[in-house]
C-alpha cells in the first residue's frame, strides 16, 4: 500500500496544481471567448460573416470543453493506478512468472500502454464522430478509423519495445554509465526516426505522390533554389480521405527531406498562398530553428537520463507508493510519473520560443517573397477552414500557443506590408 510521506504530499499537491491550473486555463478562455466572441477583430472585417464567427466560437467551446472531460477522467486513472496498489499486485504478477528482467520490464509497459489506449478509445471516437463531424470537418470512416488504431498500437509497441528492452538492457550491463548510453541510443534513434518517418512510417498510412500541378511544383522548386534548400522532392497526399483540415509541413533528412502538402490545402488555397505558407517553412531552416530545438531537446534529454539516474536508487520513491523491492522499470515509470507533474509548468518556456520562431519566419517570408499579402491571406483562410479560436484569453495563448494568436500575426503581417509601402 502507498505510505503517507512527505514524497506523496508533494506529488499530490503538484499533481493537483497541475490539474486546477488546465482547467482555471481553459476556463478563463472559454469565458474570454463568450465576452468578446462575437466581435470581428479588425484584421478579418469584411472577411468572415456573423454565421462563421459563431461556428469558430462554438468549435473551441465544445472542443475545451470536452478536453476538460478527458483531462480529468486521465488524472483520475493515473492517480488510481498510483495510489490503488494496483501496480505491486501487478509486479508480484509479473515476477511470478520468472521471466527475464527485460522482458518482465516490456510486459510491465505493454499492459499499462495497453489499459491507457483501451480507456482513450471512447474519447477518440467521440472527438472524431461526434465534435469533428457535426463542424463537418471529420470524413474518416469507422473502418478507416479502426485500421488506423490497430496500425497505430503496433508501430508504437514495436518502436517502444525496442527502446524500452534497450534502455532496460543497458540499465543492467552497464550500472554506472547507462544513462549516459541510453541518451546515445534515444538520439540516434530520434534521428534515424527523423530520416525513415517519410518514407517508412507515413505511407502506411497515406497515399504520397508528387504534386498534379506542375506549375506550382516547378514554382516551389524555384523557390527552394532561391534559399539553397535542398530537397527531395514536393509531394501530396491524400488527408482529406480523414478529415477537412488543412496543413503543409517540411519533412525527413539528408534524402528523404522533402515538402508534404495536405491535398485539402491545394484544393482551397492559392499558389501563391501555398508558396508563401512554403517560404515561412523554409525560413524556419535557414534560420536554424530546427537544428536549435534538435540540439536544445538533446541537451535537455541527456540532464533528465542523468537526473532519472540519480533517482532511480531512491528508496523513499519505491517504498512511497507501494513497492518492496526496487525494479529499474517500476522506477521509470515513477519518475516519469513525478516528471509528468512538473513538465505542464514548463510549457510556457517552449511556446515563448516558438512564437518567437514564428516571427522570424515570418520575417524571413516578408524578404524573400517581397510581400506579406499572399501570407496574410493564408493564413486567414485557414483560419476560416479549421474554426480557429480568434479570440484567445491573452494569458491562455502566452502559455500554451506555439503561434502567435492569429489576429495579432495577421496584424503584425499588414504592419510589414503598410512600411514597405511609405
Ligand atoms: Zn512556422
Amino acid at each position: 500500500m502507498v505510505q503517507w510521506n512527505i514524497l506523496l504530499i508533494v506529488f499530490l499537491v503538484l499533481f493537483a496544481a497541475g490539474s486546477i491550473s488546465r482547467w482555471l486555463l481553459t476556463y478563463i478562455n472559454v469565458g474570454y471567448l463568450r465576452l468578446h466572441g462575437r466581435d470581428v477583430p479588425e484584421v478579418f472585417q469584411g472577411e468572415i460573416d456573423e454565421a462563421t464567427l459563431s461556428r469558430m466560437s462554438d468549435y473551441t467551446a465544445d472542443s475545451s470543453r470536452f478536453g476538460s472531460i478527458e483531462h480529468f477522467f486521465d488524472d483520475m486513472v493515473t492517480l488510481i493506478i498510483l495510489l490503488s496498489g494496483f501496480l505491486p499486485l501487478l509486479v508480484v504478477l509479473i515476477l511470478s512468472w520468472n521471466l527475464n528482467f527485460i522482458l518482465s520490464g516490456l510486459i510491465f509497459f505493454g499492459i499499462l500502454t495497453l489499459i491507457s489506449s483501451v480507456l482513450d478509445i471512447p474519447f477518440s471516437l467521440y472527438s472524431t464522430f461526434v465534435i469533428e463531424k457535426k463542424y463537418g470537418f471529420s470524413t474518416i470512416t469507422i473502418k478507416l478509423w479502426i485500421t488506423d488504431l490497430i496500425k497505430s498500437l503496433l508501430i508504437s509497441m514495436i518502436l517502444m519495445g525496442i527502446l524500452l528492452g534497450a534502455m532496460l538492457a543497458l540499465i543492467h550491463y552497464a550500472e554506472r554509465s547507462w544513462w549516459f548510453w541510453v541518451w546515445v541510443v534515444f538520439s540516434a534513434f530520434q534521428l534515424l526516426m527523423v530520416w525513415l518517418y517519410p518514407v517508412l512510417i507515413a505511407p502506411l498510412f497515406n497515399k504520397f505522390e508528387p504534386v498534379q500541378n506542375e506549375e506550382l511544383k516547378d514554382a516551389i522548386i524555384a523557390l527552394m533554389e532561391k534559399v539553397g534548400l535542398k530537397t527531395e522532392g514536393v509531394f501530396q497526399f491524400d488527408a482529406g480521405k480523414r478529415s477537412k483540415h488543412t496543413n503543409a509541413y517540411f519533412t525527413g533528412l539528408g534524402k528523404t527531406k522533402r515538402i508534404v502538402l495536405y491535398d485539402t490545402l491545394l484544393s482551397s488555397h492559392s499558389s501563391d498562398e501555398i508558396l508563401s505558407v512554403l517560404a515561412h517553412e523554409a525560413g524556419h531552416w535557414k534560420k536554424k530553428h530546427i537544428m536549435k530545438q534538435l540540439v536544445f531537446t538533446e541537451a535537455a534529454s541527456l540532464g533528465v537520463f542523468y537526473l532519472i539516474y540519480r533517482l532511480m536508487d531512491w528508496p523513499l520513491l519505491y517504498e512511497t507508493f507501494g513497492f518492496a523491492e526496487k525494479l529499474p522499470y517500476v522506477g521509470l515509470l515513477l519518475i516519469a510519473a513525478l516528471f509528468g507533474t512538473v513538465s505542464f509548468f514548463l510549457t510556457p518556456i517552449g511556446a515563448v520560443v516558438m512564437r518567437k520562431f514564428e516571427r522570424e519566419a515570418d520575417d524571413y517570408c516578408f524578404n524573400l517573397v517581397g510581400t506579406t499579402k499572399p501570407m496574410a491571406e493564408a493564413l486567414k483562410r485557414l483560419a476560416k477552414d479549421n474554426l480557429a479560436n480568434l479570440h484567445p484569453h491573452p494569458f491562455y495563448a502566452w502559455f500554451y500557443y506555439s503561434h502567435p494568436p492569429l489576429a495579432e500575426r495577421i496584424a503584425r503581417l499588414q504592419q510589414m506590408e503598410d512600411k514597405k509601402a511609405s
